[in-house]
C-alpha cells in the first residue's frame, strides 16, 4: 500500500515541472537613442509587430498579450483605449521599426509575459533575461538536510570587496538551495539554523541540527561560508568543501555526545557503549568525507568554472566538532576576491550552487546506500 501510494504521488509530482528562474545578461547597442526591434525580437521570439505599409499605422504584441497601436513618425501610441506619449517618435527605416528607450520600457512592463530587469546605459540597453530553469522532482532516500547559513546579526563574518557581508551572501544563498532542493526532492525535509538576520552561537547551530537526529537518523548538515584574506589584492578565488578533521580528543567527544544525545542503547554495558559510539563515529566521520567529495564533484560539473574548485579539505571547525551526522562545511568563494563576489552577486551562479548541492546530495545518498 505504501509503496503504491508513493509510486502514485512520485508520478503527480513528475506531471508537473517546476519552475524557477535563472538569469543571463545580454547587451544591445542603442541607435541615436533608438531601438531596433529586430533586436529585441531576437530577446523575446513572441514578439511581433503588423504595419501598414501604405498608411504606415501597425500595432505590437507579445504572443496573446493586449497591444500598442502606432503610427511611424508619431510620439503617440494607442494602449487600452489610453493615449501614451513619448519624447520621440517612433521610426521605420530600411524596413525595421526603430523603439525609443520609453516604448520599449513600456513594452517590457505591459506585453513581455517574462520577468525582464534592465537599465538604459549612454548608448546600450542591458538585459537581465530570466529564462525558466525545469526542475523534475525525485524521490531520494534522505529524510532531514540542515542547512546553516553562517554568521549572523552582530556576527557579521567577513566583508567582501563591495562591502557586503558574509552573513549576507550565506543567507541568500541558503535560501536558493532551500528553494531549488524542496522542487528536486519533495520529499526531504529541510531545516535552516537561522532564517533570518539574527545572531546563532555556533554551538547552537550543531544543538539545532543534533536535535533533528533523535527524530530521525537520516540527517545531513551543510554549513555554508564565505571565505576571505586580509590582503584583497593577493587574494585566492574558487569555492572550497570541507568536512572535520578528526584528531583522537575530536574523536573521543564525539564518542561522549553520542552516547549523551541517546544515539545509542545507553542501557547496555559501558564497554559495548564504547564500541558502539566509536563505530558510529567512524561512519559519521567516513559519510562526511563521502558528502564532500559528492558536492565537490557535482559542484565542479554544475558551476563549470564559474567559481573554481579548490578541492576537498578538512578543518577543525567548530560547528562541524559539534555535529552527530555527516556535516560539511561549503565556503562558497573568497568574496574578498571581485571575480567570485561577482559571481555570488548572480542568481543564475546561485542556482548553480543549489544544483550542485542538490545534485551531490542524491550522489552521497546512492553512494551510502
Ligand atoms: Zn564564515
Amino acid at each position: 500500500m505504501e509503496k503504491n501510494k508513493i509510486t502514485l504521488w512520485t508520478l503527480v509530482f513528475g506531471l508537473f515541472l517546476f519552475c524557477i528562474v535563472s538569469v543571463s545578461s545580454d547587451t544591445i547597442q542603442l541607435e541615436k537613442g533608438y531601438l531596433r526591434f529586430e533586436d529585441l525580437k531576437k530577446r523575446f521570439p513572441g514578439l511581433q509587430y503588423k504595419l501598414d505599409p501604405v498608411i504606415l499605422v501597425g500595432e505590437i504584441h507579445f504572443k496573446n498579450s493586449s497591444e500598442f497601436k502606432f503610427r511611424v513618425d508619431s510620439t503617440y501610441y494607442i494602449h487600452r483605449n489610453n493615449i501614451e506619449s513619448l519624447p520621440k517618435p517612433i521610426l521605420y527605416i530600411s524596413r525595421d521599426l526603430y523603439l525609443p528607450k520609453e516604448l520599449v520600457e513600456a513594452i517590457f512592463i505591459y506585453l513581455i509575459d517574462t520577468e525582464v530587469s534592465y537599465k538604459f546605459t549612454e548608448d546600450a540597453l542591458v538585459l537581465n533575461l530570466y529564462q525558466k530553469v525545469i526542475i523534475q522532482p525525485e524521490e531520494i532516500s534522505l529524510r532531514h538536510l540542515i542547512i546553516d547559513a553562517g554568521h549572523g546579526g552582530k556576527d557579521p563574518g567577513a566583508t567582501a570587496v563591495n562591502g557586503e557581508y558574509e552573513k549576507n551572501y550565506t543567507l541568500k544563498i541558503a535560501k536558493m538551495i532551500k528553494k531549488y532542493i524542496k522542487k528536486k526532492f519533495p520529499n526531504l525535509k529541510i531545516k535552516f539554523t537561522r532564517k533570518k538576520d539574527v545572531y546563532v552561537p555556533l554551538e547552537d547551530r550543531a544543538k539545532i541540527a543534533n536535535k533533528k537526529l533523535a527524530s530521525s537518523r537520516d540527517t545531513i548538515f551543510i554549513s555554508l561560508h564565505c571565505n576571505s584574506t586580509p590582503t584583497p589584492e593577493k587574494s585566492p578565488h574558487g569555492y572550497e568543501v570541507y568536512y572535520l578533521a578528526q584528531t583522537s580528543s575530536i574523536e573521543t567527544t564525539r564518542e561522549t555526545s553520542i552516547v549523551s544525545s541517546h544515539l545509542i542503547d545507553i542501557r547496555r554495558d559501558p564497554k559495548v557503549r564504547q564500541i558502539q559510539s566509536g563505530m558510529l563515529s567512524s561512519v559519521v566521520q567516513r559519510r562526511s568525507i563521502l558528502l564532500a567529495k559528492a558536492i565537490d564533484s557535482k559542484l565542479k560539473e554544475s558551476l563549470e568554472s564559474k567559481i573554481a574548485s579548490r578541492g576537498v579539505k578538512k578543518n577543525n571547525y567548530q560547528v562541524l566538532r559539534g555535529s552527530l551526522m555527516p556535516a560539511v562545511l561549503i565556503e562558497l568563494g573568497f568574496i574578498s576576491h571581485p571575480q567570485d563576489v561577482k559571481m555570488l552577486e548572480e542568481k543564475s551562479v546561485q542556482i548553480k550552487l543549489a544544483e550542485g548541492i542538490a545534485e551531490g546530495i542524491k550522489n552521497y545518498v546512492m553512494a551510502k546506500n
